[in-house]
């Protein structure tokens, strides 16, 4: 009795450490990305105003379909006018921004604020004038997209 027990266990150890092994082979396992494996990118001046820098890009394999990073605005930067077909997710780590719906109000987001845009809705993001301002965004795509950009946000738009 005790020696078929002992069998048994045996067995499911050796099962346990050989899914893990395969496990660590795919992309099943746990990814952890350090700080400084991929360097900082520029957000382009076609969709941004403004100096606006992307670290800690990340993409969930599928069928996942989370992205996002991490944006900082430097004083006065922001976003052009877009839309995110499934909604976005913004975390607010530092600093003091502005988040806007197309004919709405412009809110003061600081850090703590979690603002949960929902999809198609036209919308920016930035800092404030005198303030650079740092969130997390997340957004999972559809078709392929998590994003569609539209006409910049004027100075006249900004101003407030
Ligand atoms: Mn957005």
């Amino acid at each position: 009795m005790r020696d078929r027990t002992t069998r048994v266990v045996a067995i499911s150890a050796a099962v346990l450490l050989s899914a893990s092994a395969a496990a660590a082979q795919t992309d099943q396992a746990i990814t952890v990305t350090r700080p400084g494996s991929q360097p900082s990118s520029v957000g382009p001046a076609n969709n941004f105003t403004g100096s606006v820098r992307v670290d800690a890009r990340f993409q969930a394999s599928a069928p996942a379909r989370v992205s996002g990073g991490i944006v900082t605005f430097e004083p006065g930067a922001r976003t052009a006018w877009h839309t995110h077909p499934l909604g976005q997710t913004l975390i607010v780590t530092a600093g003091v921004g502005l988040v806007q719906a197309w004919g709405g109000p412009m809110q003061e987001i600081r850090p703590g604020d979690v603002v949960w845009i929902p999809p198609g809705i036209k919308h920016w993001h930035g800092a404030t004038r005198g303030n650079g301002m740092t969130h997390v965004a997340l957004a999972e795509s559809l078709d392929g997209r998590t994003v569609e950009w539209m006409e910049h946000v004027s100075d006249e738009q900004y101003r407030h």
